[in-house]
């Protein structure tokens, strides 16, 4: 087999066999000055369609990059519909976030403005640049989708009845998470992961949410967490329950 390069890039164009790719300034940058890589490196491509693919590089100058695709490493396969929305915390703990909740698999990024919201300038497109470093460097074949911010009772008017929504609760009443997911075991539906701020959501959004179908409280503990640990303790718990933890990464085994 293959050995698999290093260095993994995600890319918006098309993957095929001979193709020649562009690359973007800062990957030329990252590729020729950071790497020090020249014509012939192998470097490993992904799109989020067409899986991954060996390249390598057939030049480099200072401010871009042309790779030629040569074989199919992996092709793309299907990875599990999980998405985490939260209410948004500050610059280095969301910086942090992204790039976790990216790692353990997460399918969509939703900033939620709940009332107790402190944050409210969430930058997308830097949430979109940690999402894309985390997939590079732990193997995914997908980017998470990343979505504006937007207030949590606008997420939930064009809410998809089909979804099924953890809503993890410090307070209240609330099942253990892993009751509750063990007891959902092969419960086919797409689910979602919702997280309060650091306040916690007041009490006009829990009556909402109680009344809205397909929500199920869940505790992870007796500790409060961070809003930004509950977020991830619930993504792995579900992602061990219900997810894909019984795969090995690639090329291990
Ligand atoms: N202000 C609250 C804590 C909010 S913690 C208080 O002091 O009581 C931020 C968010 O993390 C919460 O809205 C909840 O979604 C989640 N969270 C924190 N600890 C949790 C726990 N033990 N069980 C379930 N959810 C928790």
């Amino acid at each position: 087999m293959t050995d698999r390069p290093r260095t993994r890039l995600f890319i918006e164009s098309d993957l095929a066999s001979g193709m020649a790719v562009e690359c973007s300034r800062d990957q030329a940058h990252y590729l020729g000055n950071v790497l020090r890589l020249g014509p012939g490196d192998p470097v490993a491509l992904f799109n989020g369609r067409d899986g991954e693919w060996l390249a390598h590089i057939r030049e480099t100058g200072k401010k871009s990059a042309t790779l030629t695709v040569d074989s199919c490493l992996r092709d793309q396969a299907p990875e599990p519909d999980l998405w985490l929305v939260f209410a948004p915390v500050k610059k280095a703990p969301l910086d942090f976030l992204v790039q976790k909740a990216t790692e353990l698999g997460v399918s969509a990024l939703m900033p939620a403005i709940t009332r107790r919201t402190v944050v409210e300038r969430v930058k997308r497109e830097r949430m979109e640049a940690n999402a894309i470093e985390a997939a590079e460097q732990c193997e995914r074949l997908t980017v998470p989708h990343v979505e504006d911010a937007r207030p949590l009772s606008r997420i939930l008017d064009g809410w998809p009845t089909d979804r099924h929504i953890l809503l993890c609760a410090e307070a209240g009443e609330a099942v253990p998470i892993n009751e509750f997911l063990r007891g959902a075991e092969g419960r086919g539906e797409p689910w979602a992961i919702l997280t309060g701020p650091e306040g916690g959501f007041d009490q006009t959004e829990l009556d909402l949410l109680n009344k809205f179908p397909n929500v199920s409280a869940v505790g992870l503990g007796p500790r409060i967490l961070r809003a930004d640990t509950a977020a991830l303790a619930a993504l792995a718990c579900w992602q061990a329950a219900l997810g894909d933890w019984q795969n090995r990464p690639p090329g291990r085994n």
